[in-house]
Parts: C-alpha cells; sequence; structure tokens
C-alpha cells in the first residue's frame, strides 16, 4: 500500500487523519524482521515527509502572508487534526521497534533518540504542551501590543530600533528611556505570566518522572553530550575569557564616542559617525550578488543557491502583510529547502541571507543521505553550518570579488560581524545560567523579585561593560524581554556552542579555504546520523565548551579586527 502514497505534495496535501491513520495502523502490524526492517523504517519516512511537509507548506502560508486567513484556519487545524495523532500513533511505532530488539545500519543515534523520546512520553502531558504554547502566545500578545508615541507617530518596539543607531545620544536616550517606560508597564503582567508557565513546567517533568524542569528538558532536547555542568563550566570560561574582551570592545566604543562608559542606548550606533552600510537598493542584486558569493565559496553551494532562486524557493523581500524575522524550513518530499525573509537593503540581511543559506545547504547536502537515515540534525550543529557560512563568505564581500562592499567598508561589516560574536558569548551565558538556576530553584524563582535579583547579578558578572546606573528595574528585568525564556526554555546555549564550532571552521579556512569548506560540506552530509563531537570533528572543529578553546577564539577575532581597523 505505501507504493500508492503519492509522490508529490500535491495529491496528498488534502488527506485527512481518516485517510493518512491506516498507513500507521498498517506499519504498526507488520512483523519487524531484520530482513524487511529497512523498509519498514522506509515507508515510515515517506509518510512523515508528506506528513511534514504539508505543515512546513502551511506553516509557509501563514508567514508570506499573515492576513490570510484560510491558511492560518488551514494549518491551525493541521496541528490539531492530524500532528497530534501522528504523534500518538509515532509514539507506538518507537515502541515496537525498540521492542524488537533490532539495530538498523547507520541508526544507532536514530534508535538512541527515539528510545529517549519513547521513555519520556506521557499521554498527560500532551493537553500541557497545548497550555504551554497558549500561555507562549498571550506572551506574544503582551509584548506585541507594546508601543510607543514616537515624534507623533505610534511605533512598535521593534521600529524603535533604527533611532537607536542615530548619531544624536540625547535622542537615544530619550527613545531608549521611553522604551523602557512602557516595558516596565507590564512588569506585573509579565511576572503573573511568568509563575503559570514555571507551574506548568513543574507539572510536565513531574508528569514525566524527572527530578525537575531542567532534567527534563535536557532529555526532551536529546542533549547526550555536554550535561548541566558542562554549561556551568562553559559559562565560567566565559566569564574568565571572553567577557574581558567584551568589555575592550564597550570600551573602545565608550572613547570613540567620547563618553564616559557605554550606556544601553550607546550599543547599536557606529561608533565612528558613519552611515549605515546600505549594500543593495533591490532583492535583485541581494539574489544574484549572493550567488556570486556563494559560487566563490564553492561551485556545488553556488548551484544549489542557483536552484532555490529558479524553483523560487526565496522568498526575501520586505513587504505588507508578510511576518516578521527570518528562517530556512525544509520541504522533504521536493527535497528542497525554503529561505523566508524581509529584506530592507541593510548589511543585517546580507548575514541573514548568508546565515540562512548556510542552513539550506546543509539540507542539501543531507537530503543525499537514504530516506530512513534523515531524521533530524542537532541545533548544536544547525548553527554550526550556518554561522559557519556567515564566516566563509566573509572574505567575498568585496566588489572585488564579486561582493556587495568596498574594500573599506567590508572590513567595517567584518569587523561589526566578529566584535558581535564576542559580544554574543557574554549575553548567552546570563540566559543560560539564569535559567539554570530557575529551574533547579524553582520554589524561589515563583516569586519573581528573586528572578530579577538573580538576573541583575548575572547582568553585572557577565555584562560590566554596560553602564546601568540609575536603571535598574530596566536591568533586572532583562528577562521579561528574552522570548526563549518564555516560549522555548533551555535553546539558547545552543547558539553559543555552535559559535565555538563556527569559529574554527573559519579558522580553518585562513589557512586552507578549500580543505575548511570540503570539510564543512562532509559534515553537513552526515545529517544526524553521528554524535555532536564526531559532526563537529568532521566539519574540522573540536565540539569544546572550554577556557582554551575560547581564547583561541578570542585571539583570532582581536587580531583579526585590528588588522582590518580603519588606518
Ligand atoms: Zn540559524
Amino acid at each position: 500500500m505505501f507504493a500508492e502514497l503519492p509522490n508529490t505534495i500535491n495529491d496528498f496535501q488534502t488527506w485527512d487523519w481518516a485517510k493518512i491513520e491506516p498507513y500507521f495502523k498498517a506499519l504498526e502490524a507488520r512483523d519487524l524482521t531484520e530482513a524487511n526492517v529497512i523498509e519498514w523504517l522506509n515507508d515510515w519516512a515517506k509518510l512523515n515527509f508528506l506528513i511534514g511537509e504539508t505543515h512546513s507548506r502551511l506553516y509557509v502560508g501563514t508567514t508570506v502572508d499573515t492576513t490570510d486567513e484560510a491558511t492560518e484556519k488551514r494549518y491551525n487545524a493541521y496541528l490539531e487534526d492530524i500532528l497530534q495523532p501522528t504523534n500518538v500513533a509515532a509514539q507506538r511505532l518507537k515502541e515496537k521497534l525498540i521492542a524488537s530488539g533490532l539495530k538498523p545500519e547507520g541508526y544507532s543515534i536514530e534508535l538512541r533518540n527515539m528510545r529517549t523520546e519513547a521513555e519520556l512520553f506521557r499521554e498527560e502531558n500532551v493537553p500541557l504542551f497545548t497550555q504551554e504554547s497558549k500561555l507562549g502566545t498571550e506572551y506574544d500578545k503582551i509584548i506585541g501590543a507594546q508601543t510607543v508615541q514616537w515624534e507623533g507617530q505610534e511605533r512598535t518596539i521593534a521600529q524603535m530600533k533604527p533611532v537607536y543607531q542615530d548619531g544624536d545620544r540625547s535622542k537615544r536616550e530619550s527613545a531608549w528611556r521611553m522604551v523602557s517606560q512602557r516595558q516596565l508597564a507590564d512588569r506585573s503582567a509579565l511576572n503573573e505570566l511568568w509563575q503559570r508557565f514555571l507551574k506548568l513546567r513543574t507539572e510536565i517533568a513531574g508528569n514525566a518522572d524527572m527530578p525537575d524542569y531542567r532534567a527534563y528538558r535536557w532529555r526532551n532536547f536529546l542533549r547526550f553530550d555536554y550535561t548541566p555542568d558542562d554549561c556551568a563550566r562553559f559559562e565560567d570560561a566565559i566569564a574568565e575569557v571572553v567577557v574581558p574582551a567584551a568589555t575592550r570592545i564597550y570600551e573602545q566604543r565608550a572613547k570613540r564616542l567620547g563618553v564616559g562608559a557605554v550606556r544601553p542606548w550607546d550599543l547599536d550606533v557606529d561608533p565612528l559617525g558613519r552611515a549605515p552600510l546600505r549594500p543593495f537598493s533591490d532583492i535583485d542584486t541581494l539574489n544574484h550578488t549572493t550567488s556570486t558569493i556563494f559560487h566563490k565559496v564553492d561551485p556545488q553551494l553556488g548551484d544549489y543557491f542557483d536552484v532555490m532562486q529558479r524553483e523560487k524557493l526565496l522568498d526575501l523581500d520586505n513587504h505588507k502583510g508578510k511576518a516578521p524575522g527570518g528562517y530556512c524550513t525544509y520541504f522533504p518530499v521536493a527535497q528542497r529547502p525554503f529561505i523566508f525573509m524581509n529584506a530592507v537593503g541593510l548589511h543585517d540581511d546580507v548575514q541573514t541571507l548568508l546565515h540562512e543559506g548556510g542552513h539550506s545547504f546543509h539540507a542539501f547536502e543531507a537530503s543525499k543521505l537514504p530516506l530512513y537515515q534523515q531524521g533530524d540534525v542537532p541545533i548544536e550543529f544547525a548553527e554550526v553550518a550556518s554561522m559557519s557560512m556567515e564566516h566563509l563568505a566573509g572574505r567575498y564581500l568585496t566588489q572585488a570579488e564579486g561582493g556587495f562592499y568596498s574594500e573599506a567598508d567590508a572590513a567595517r561589516a567584518r569587523i561589526e560581524h566578529l566584535q558581535s560574536d564576542i559580544l554574543f558569548w557574554p549575553y548567552m551565558a546570563i540566559v543560560d545560567a539564569f535559567q539554570q538556576w530557575v529551574y533547579t530553584h524553582a520554589d524561589d524563582a515563583m516569586n519573581p523579585d528573586n528572578c530579577d535579583a538573580k538576573w541583575g547579578e548575572l547582568q553585572d558578572r557577565f555584562q560590566p561593560g554596560i553602564d546601568y546606573t540609575g536603571l535598574e528595574d530596566a536591568k533586572v528585568t532583562g528577562w521579561h524581554r528574552k522570548l526563549h525564556i518564555f516560549q522555548i526554555p533551555f535553546y539558547y546555549v545552543d547558539y553559543g556552542i555552535a559559535q565555538v564550532g563556527a569559529v574554527q571552521v573559519w579558522r580553518n579556512s585562513l589557512k586552507d579555504q578549500a580543505k575548511a569548506v570540503a570539510d564543512y560540506r562532509h559534515a553537513l552530509s552526515l545529517g544526524g546520523t553521528k554524535s555532536l563531537p564526531e559532526l563537529f570533528k568532521a566539519a574540522g572543529a573540536k565540539f569544546a565548551m572550554d577556557a582554551d578553546t575560547l581564547r583561541e577564539a578570542v585571539d583570532l577575532i582581536e587580531t583579526t579586527c585590528a588588522k582590518l581597523e580603519p588606518a
């Protein structure tokens, strides 16, 4: 019967659960043997791909046109009517495969993941996840409703961002203070929402017989290659090695701005008073130039990008009705990635496209694996693919190489990027250390005052270079403004780890670009079939969270920036 499954998504998209369910039943009923287990896994994968691609395409539909209510309705119905029963049916298939004791070739990582997921699954948690995502929606509503009156116009907090690039310091300060005041007006609402999140998460962990939510989340995220203790050591190493380097950046910034210390409203303005970079004025230029850059990095990667252009798998320009942000998703039946973003002509847009391009190359490379091995790539390595590409493409940003910029502007873009890497690690450390504390001190963390105190303490430890004097309330409520803490708990250290990998890939490319790119492509082609240390190693990097590796990264970044500095 699986041979009759549609080969394209078109015929499958309208299938309801009554039509899909018999396939799961058939998989469940089949006797598993050494001889047929691969076929069984491939059949299951085919079914998953059809469901997954329908889900992805509906999601894309909701983001390219947020006013399309019919698609939104179909998307929500798909979550409930198809994905929820699919998850329950998948749980039974996982249990069946584990009980069979069979160990299909090249499938050990997937089996390990499956076993963990099956052990953690509790039917009584399913409605709690729905409650949790509803709380997430409430968070979005509170944040989304925050606006200020600026120069006679109502502006969202995101729309205020450009003002922080203004050369007029007092203008920046009044904008910042106005935004901060508006955010603090929601302090008690967010505190109350927080308590509901925490209570719910404690319950989810308890249902799964885990000692605390951190232990739950660790398994839920399939983190086998590092522990919470490793994260604590990572944070110590960041405090020792990266924080002093970040402070040097803030001090240089203060000096160039001619101010005593960097205040929160001084972080986005160009310290040398230059106008923002304007790499392109139309999407065609963004497309062509990025294609040229990718071809320079590697002809095959350039070809992948051109396939995406030809097959209309890029939705890059910003227009009314589009959802904010950028992402790369995957259509597993078509075996094609899709990139979404909101380009308006800034360097950030170039950076985003290089980043999402890295994700899309991962999809192309990993789709060469046999169907049944095309599982999920761990996020810590998925971000190595994207962040490395931002670096690998860095040397081709100049017009001489076919890129966007003069030599001077390219150097400026590189410095900004490299410095942002250094500034990110300490912030990541705050976010992670805060959550480590929260979920191991859930009783204390039920009192938002304690959370404020903890955040303030971490802020002092990891970002001493930013002067918050007289801004205590804004400082200690920083956790209110980190979406991940509310909506995707513990999802953040992953970026810090990935960045360690990406800097090493870049380091390799400075010695031998061709070999670095070849290793990078090979590592991507392994998909999720290897452990994190093996994936990093294949990419030519060490999976590491220690001070020595960080020191090497920071030294390289600082020496490179010094060379790129304008004379
Ligand atoms: Zn990414």
